[in-house]
């Protein structure tokens, strides 16, 4: 039983260690598409210039508070 326990949690230590540096390079990314995304955004319609909130970047569209388009990003 000891060398079945040890051959699980071997294999969940190499699936942790291999997960876990994608996991933060994936969020690193993330971070900065919603940082530099989040800055600026100008309205197709009538040229305002917007700024969005992360979860209108996700939803993939926004209405345009000044010409209440919906905008698809
Ligand atoms: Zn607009």
């Amino acid at each position: 039983m000891d060398m079945v326990d040890f051959s699980f949690f071997g294999i969940v230590a190499i699936i942790v260690i291999k997960n876990t540096p994608y996991h933060q390079r994936v969020g690193d990314l993330w971070a900065k598409t919603i940082v530099v995304g989040g800055d600026s955004f100008v309205c197709t319609t009538c040229k305002e210039v917007l700024t969005l909130t992360p979860a209108e970047m996700l939803s993939k569209e926004f209405v345009c508070p000044v010409c209440q388009t919906t905008i698809k990003i």
